[in-house]
C-alpha cells in the first residue's frame, strides 16, 4: 500500500478524476482508501435512537487504492512511491519524482542499518 492516512491523493481514475482530497481510512486488507469528498453517496437513513430526525446522511464510500496518487508534500506532484532503507536501518517512503521522504514507514532495525 502506497498510502497512508492523512496523506493527501489525486485521484486518476473514475468519476471523480483530477480531485484531491485527505486520505481518511486505509482498508489494507481490501487494498481501498477513503478520501475525503471522493466517492461521496448519500445514505438515506430511518430514524432511529442514535439518528432520531432521519433524513439524508453524506458519506464517502471506500475505492480501490489503485486510482488514487499521493501528492507529495515536497515537490506538489502526484507521483509514484518508493520504499528505502536509511542508515539507521530504518524503513521510509519516498517521492520517486524529486526524491524527496514522505514519511518512516518502520522505525530503526539493526540488520538493515549500515555499518
Ligand atoms: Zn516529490
Amino acid at each position: 500500500m502506497h498510502i497512508r492516512i492523512d496523506d493527501t491523493v489525486k485521484v486518476i481514475a473514475g468519476d471523480y478524476r483530477g480531485s484531491t482530497g485527505r486520505v481518511l481510512k486505509v482498508l489494507h486488507d481490501k487494498n481501498k482508501v477513503v478520501v475525503e469528498g471522493i466517492n461521496a453517496v448519500f445514505k438515506h437513513v430511518r430514524r432511529s435512537q442514535k439518528n432520531p430526525q432521519g433524513g439524508r446522511l453524506r458519506k464517502e464510500m471506500p475505492m480501490s487504492a489503485s486510482n488514487v496518487m499521493l501528492i507529495c508534500p515536497s515537490c506538489g506532484a502526484a507521483s509514484r512511491t518508493g520504499t528505502r532503507y536509511l542508515d539507521d536501518g530504518s524503513k521510509e517512503r519516498f517521492c520517486k519524482k524529486c526524491g524527496g521522504a514522505t514519511g518512516q514507514i518502520s522505525p530503526p532495525k539493526a540488520a538493515f542499518a549500515k555499518k
